[in-house]
């Protein structure tokens, strides 16, 4: 049974192409700096990042935490979303291995953070307070795009305040897609950029952290820390450069899709689809908690995988066709119409 698996984008499979990328790789050891395919990823990250160099990770997780190490020391604090990836779902990594203090404050609806509410929290110099050091923003956050005047805005407020600048890009060429400008026109701004190769780009592992020179250099000595230098990582990073060559474009196509499901969901008596945020890949729905059960299941007897708990995120990528699209969303209209009673 081939699934129509909408629970995340991590979920592609590498396609014959990627593999017979994968199996052709020349590779060395990488923690020596010799896998030559390794250092070609790495550059060609760093360019279309538009930052001076880039460390590849094995995790968005761990590009994620190499880049707040290689910012913070221990006692120091970064501001960060309350519902970010970096401080809510990459267990506490930050505060386990670097001792490092987030100051989570709420999103705005539009994926940003109040840069006044970020100011207000801003430590004073003095010791009772832990030094903030880092501002760390996530696009897309939850699908949707950060604006560029307020990228821009961001950038300048960090400057101002001293402080460093991390983005979270695991999507960032999501955003870039949707705004039809090159990935470095959001990121250039930032210190350090964290880009997820395994998402919609459909690699099956790896990240990279891009960003000045000097952070990276530092991030790459955390990576081996943290257990992620990789020897003859060239068959991972080959699988990489061609996501980055080939599936950076066709994301506009997953965004399609996704407009296309919301569509398919709106008007469905029992669903409440937010059709406004739908910017990306992702669509979210809700319903009575009540019927997660019963509708998941019904679901999955239709080849149809969700997941969540009253509100779901359905995510579009490689692996999921116009006309799966479609056939998911008959699948919710099914259910809405004879599960009523
Ligand atoms: C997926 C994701 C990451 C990294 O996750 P890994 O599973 O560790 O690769 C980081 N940030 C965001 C916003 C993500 O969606």
């Amino acid at each position: 049974m081939k699934w129509i698996d909408l629970r995340s984008d991590t979920v592609t499979r590498p396609t014959p192409a990627m593999r017979k990328a994968m199996a052709e790789a020349e590779v060395g050891d990488d923690v020596y700096g010799e896998d030559p395919t390794v250092n070609r990823l790495e550059s060609l990250a760093a360019e279309m990042v538009g930052t001076e160099a880039a460390v590849f990770a094995a995790s968005g997780t761990q590009s994620n935490l190499m880049g707040l190490l290689a910012h913070c020391q221990r006692g120091d604090e970064y501001i960060v979303g309350q519902q970010a990836h970096t401080y809510r779902y990459e267990g506490g990594g930050a505060a386990v291995l670097g001792s490092i203090q987030p100051q989570p404050l709420d999103f705005e609806k539009d994926g940003s953070l109040d840069l006044d509410k970020v100011a207000a929290v801003i430590k004073p110099k003095d010791f009772h307070f832990a030094r903030t050091r880092l501002l760390c923003l996530e696009n897309t956050q939850s699908g949707k795009v950060l604006p560029l005047d307020y990228l821009e805005r961001a950038v300048a407020f960090a400057r101002d305040r001293g402080l460093g600048l991390h983005l979270d890009g695991a999507r960032l060429f999501n955003a870039a897609v949707r705004l039809g400008v090159a990935p470095s026109k959001i990121s250039c701004g930032f210190d350090t950029v964290s880009i997820c190769l395994s998402k919609g780009l459909g690699a099956p592992v790896g990240s990279l952290l891009c960003g000045r020179r000097k952070l990276v250099d530092r991030a790459r000595r955390w990576r081996k820390l943290l257990g992620g230098g990789m020897r003859q990582a060239g068959i991972l990073a080959a699988a990489g450069i061609y996501a980055l060559e080939h599936h950076v474009a066709r994301l506009a196509e997953d965004h399609r899709n996704a407009a296309r499901l919301a569509q398919g969901l709106a008007g469905i008596d029992g669903l409440a689809v937010d059709t406004g945020t739908v910017q990306t890949n992702m669509v979210f729905v809700s319903l009575d908690p009540q019927r997660d059960e019963a509708l998941q299941s019904f679901l999955k007897e239709r080849g149809v995988l969700v997941s969540g708990r009253g509100t779901y995120r359905l995510v579009t990528h490689l692996d999921v066709s116009q006309e799966d699209v479609d056939t998911a969303a008959q699948a919710f209209r099914d259910f809405f119409s004879s599960a009523g009673v």
